[in-house]
């Protein structure tokens, strides 16, 4: 036996072992805790096909929130540019007075503060 087993996966105790000879002649993985036995040694003790679905979803949904992160950055980036830009003409008195309130309505509401 090479691989380190892992936790009993009915009842997630450790207290298992793994034998080279079962009485049939195969290797076996037997929880000492509650008393399972598994034919086949490590490499079947050790499967657990859930978790690994679920542990690879959870990187892809890892890695496409930190695409979303970035791309967010990027965009309060850009749209903090845009209101200094929309501020710097808006202070330029005189130039733009026809379009004064269209720039205006450019900036940002304040942020809603939330009440308890
Ligand atoms: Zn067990």
């Amino acid at each position: 036996m090479t691989d380190k087993l892992k936790p009993c996966p009915f009842c997630g105790r450790f207290g298992h072992e793994a034998n080279d000879q079962y009485a049939t002649g195969g290797e076996y993985c037997e929880c000492e805790a509650c008393g399972i036995v598994l034919k086949g040694g490590a490499k079947v003790w050790n499967r657990r096909p859930i978790e690994d679905s679920l542990r690879a979803e959870l990187s892809a949904l890892k890695e496409q929130n930190a695409g979303c992160s970035r791309a967010l950055t990027k965009l309060m980036t850009e749209h903090r540019k845009l209101v200094e830009g929309v501020e710097i003409m808006l202070k330029m008195n005189g130039c733009f007075p026809e379009h004064a309130d269209q720039l205006r309505a450019l900036l940002p509401e304040p942020p809603e503060v939330e009440h308890d």
